[in-house]
């Protein structure tokens, strides 16, 4: 890796000054290395590299300049020990849940996730005799007491999707210490620019690089950061079943990454904007956003998170079908299942990304009928409101 000197300490820098060694051609953005091996110099060092004897790329399901360049930065960022790069997020996820976890351990998994990990912890895990409990994203002093003999993993996310809860991870961090279990954090909403789970304690950070770390709708990707013996662990699962970050979309986000902070940055000061605006507005109800003093959790946000994240959610009033009017008026807006776009995009979760949870399970975590998610994008904050105040009006 090269980094140039003394001077890089910001992570803005990080982000964009840390990249692969220059090739013989002294390249000033890095090539794209689209090889599916790396050759030997002779036997003994084949020998070797495959014996873990020496480091080095032998093959890209194992790992490829970019994908190390990419995960190298996201180390920088999050301050972690060391990474791997993934085919999209629920591959990093449940990488993680895979190599770290064995038939008759436990999860204690917040009750405010992603419906795709949702998914994954109750209908496939328990297949391999992983079980789980949801503990309430509510209720934090219930939560020791769900901790069992064989827990090993605490799984949270924080801001949540899409019920934007927030979770108090230096408390947290203590529990999941003092318990001697696992803490993995899915980073998505945030970013390191927002939040660093692992200050809190958190040993393993996942990501959705699909997300804000591309934030232009292009490739998926996932990343998963943390302790070092975890991280082998999970980089033995995914070299051996083949998960891994193709070297065009690790290209792809390593340069997404040099423009995160700033896009982070903008989303962040959109959305809250817009929340506020949607806060006074008489025809709206339940505006949730993680920097609004009517967050429940407003405190705890303003404690662990730099700014406030570019999501909003809110419930217009009239119900569902009210609510599929709006999403119908919008005019620039786009209705699709991404976010962390540059494009805003307007989803409807109960029926989409939440749509295989049962109606009581949506409801304990805040999905009701009409809840709309806005992932604000980096368009004039001006032209988003106007789009999204003349939906309101037209579905009256
Ligand atoms: C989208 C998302 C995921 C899954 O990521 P993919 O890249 O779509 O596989 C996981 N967690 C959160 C919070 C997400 O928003």
């Amino acid at each position: 890796m090269e980094r140039l000197g003394e001077v890089m300490k910001k992570m803005e820098t990080n982000a964009i000054r840390t990249q692969a060694d220059r090739t013989n051609n002294r390249e000033h953005s890095v090539p794209m290395y689209l090889t599916s091996s790396f050759t030997f110099d002779d036997a003994e060092q084949m020998r070797a590299m495959f014996a873990d004897e020496l480091e080095g790329n032998i093959y890209s399901r194992f790992s490829n300049p970019n994908s190390t360049e990419l995960v190298d930065k996201m180390c920088l960022l999050e301050g972690a020990e060391a990474g791997y790069a993934t085919a999209s997020g629920m591959s990093a996820i449940f990488a993680s849940f895979m190599a770290l976890l064995k038939s008759g351990d436990h999860i204690l998994a917040s009750s405010s996730i992603f419906g795709s990990t949702h998914t994954v912890l109750s209908k496939i895990l328990p297949k391999y005799g992983i079980e789980h409990t949801y503990a309430d994203v509510n209720k934090p002093e219930t939560w020791e007491s769900l901790i069992q003999k064989n827990t090993k993993m605490i799984f949270v996310e924080t801001p949540s999707n899409p019920g934007l809860d927030i979770i108090d991870l230096e408390w947290l961090g203590k529990l999941a210490n003092k318990h001697k279990v696992i803490l993995n954090v899915d980073n998505c909403f945030a970013t390191p620019f927002i939040q660093r789970p692992i200050e809190f304690g958190a040993h393993i950070v996942t990501h959705s690089a699909t997300k804000y770390i591309d934030g232009q709708g292009r490739v998926l990707g996932g990343i998963v950061v943390g302790k070092k013996e975890l991280i082998k662990e999970i980089y033995t699962f995914c070299r051996s079943t083949g998960p891994s970050l193709s070297p065009f979309n690790a290209w792809t986000l390593s340069k997404s990454l040099e423009t995160l902070a700033i896009r982070m940055e903008r989303h962040s000061q959109n959305a809250h904007k817009l929340a506020m605006l949607l806060e006074n507005h008489p025809d709206v109800k339940q505006v949730r956003y993680p920097f609004l003093l009517s967050h429940p959790q407003f405190e705890i946000a303003k404690r662990q998170m730099s700014m406030g994240g570019g999501i909003v959610t809110f419930e217009i009033k009239g119900g569902i079908e009210r609510g599929r009017r709006f999403l119908d008026a919008l005019q620039m807006c786009s209705l699709t299942a991404n976010l962390g776009d540059t494009r805003t995009i307007a989803t409807h979760p109960a029926s989409t990304t939440h749509a295989k949870l049962t109606e009581e399970e949506r409801l304990s975590v805040g999905i009701t009928p009409g809840l709309v998610r806005i992932s604000v994008g980096l368009e004039n904050i001006i032209d988003i409101i106007a789009d999204i105040e003349q939906a309101i009006e037209k579905s009256k």
